[in-house]
């Protein structure tokens, strides 16, 4: 460690940095049995439309609960994953979990909708489209209910091409979102160029919201943008009712975070939505 300003190869022998490759070899190892293992499992965060604050849907988050390490967060296994190439498999298995989901909802009678997570790596899977467009004819639900969530950051290496996929998912019927809008680089330019249909604007604006009026004005300019480029809303990360008070007073459409619920297991969100609308009967179904 004392060395490691001199020369780059004592650096690699930093006992704490092989402490970490070796962890994550290891979570490698183990995430290539993870689907198998039914180690995976999705949480659902509710989110909240702003007309009548109700819940209109959910995004579907990614959980491993392994036995070796407990549960391991998605920021961790995600870009893990990704390497190893193996968020294709992982994201066949939740497109199919999505639409197995979507056709539940709507057979309760449920007019909900649920997003998913796509990474670059995924854009590129030739499969994905065909795997979407078979799932969700499977299941009966409609393209429009289910939302794919992708950051600036597909752009990166190929912008035309991650472009002409959004644009096929989009003429397949899917919902585009743009996810942790304001992070990345040069977004302006980007919703001026990606076929979308909403804009989550990243938690980072949201948390100093009360304490900061440079970031009211920072909203408030996102908001005003995004409906004259008719792109719906949505407000990540709203942890305060005094958060909600003012992206509700901007016009925001949705609303996700902990003030009202954090991510539920599929169970939770079901007996959520049963106390919440009951069961109802799907509409145009017989008996
Ligand atoms: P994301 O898509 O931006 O998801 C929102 C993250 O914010 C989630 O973290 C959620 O638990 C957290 N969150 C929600 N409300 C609040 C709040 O009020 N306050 C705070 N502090 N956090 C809140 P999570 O579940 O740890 O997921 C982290 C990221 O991992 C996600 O960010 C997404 O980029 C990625 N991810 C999760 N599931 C998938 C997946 O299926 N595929 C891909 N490619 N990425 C995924
Ligand atoms: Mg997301
Ligand atoms: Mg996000
Ligand atoms: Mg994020």
């Amino acid at each position: 460690v004392a060395k490691r300003e001199g020369r780059n190869q004592y650096a690699l022998y930093r006992p704490e940095l092989s402490e970490q490759l070796l962890h994550r070899v290891k979570l490698a190892n183990l995430l290539r049995s993870a689907l198998e293992q039914h180690e995976l499992s999705l949480a659902l965060q509710p989110k909240i439309g702003m007309d009548g604050r109700q819940i209109v849907g959910a995004e579907a988050l990614l959980r491993w609960d392994t036995a070796a390490f407990g549960r391991v967060p998605p920021d961790v296994f995600i870009p893990i994953a990704e390497e190893l190439g193996l968020i294709v498999p992982i994201g066949h298995w939740l497109v199919r979990e999505a639409a197995t989901l979507l056709d539940d909802w709507h057979a309760r009678g449920w007019p909900l909708t649920l997003a998913i997570n796509l990474s670059a790596r995924q854009l590129h899977d030739e499969a994905l489209l065909p795997v979407l467009c078979e799932s969700m004819q499977r299941s009966g639900a409609s393209p429009a209910a289910l939302e794919l969530e992708v950051t600036e950051s597909i752009l990166l290496a190929d912008a035309d091409f991650a472009r002409a996929r959004l644009q096929a998912l989009r003429d397949a019927g899917f919902r585009i979102a743009l996810d942790d809008f304001g992070t990345g680089y040069s977004s302006l330019g980007y919703l001026k160029d990606l076929p979308l249909d909403r804009v989550k604007i990243d938690r980072s604006f949201i948390s100093d919201l009360e304490q900061s009026p440079r970031g009211r004005a920072l909203l408030s300019s996102i908001a005003g943008l995004c409906r004259a480029l008719s792109l719906q809303t949505t407000a990540e990360g709203v942890e305060t009712a005094a958060q909600l008070t003012l992206v509700e007073a901007e016009g925001i459409d949705e609303v996700q975070g902990y003030f009202y619920y954090p991510p539920l297991t599929v169970e939770a969100f079901n007996q959520l939505l049963e106390s919440k609308l009951g069961a109802q009967d799907a509409p145009g179904a017989n008996g």
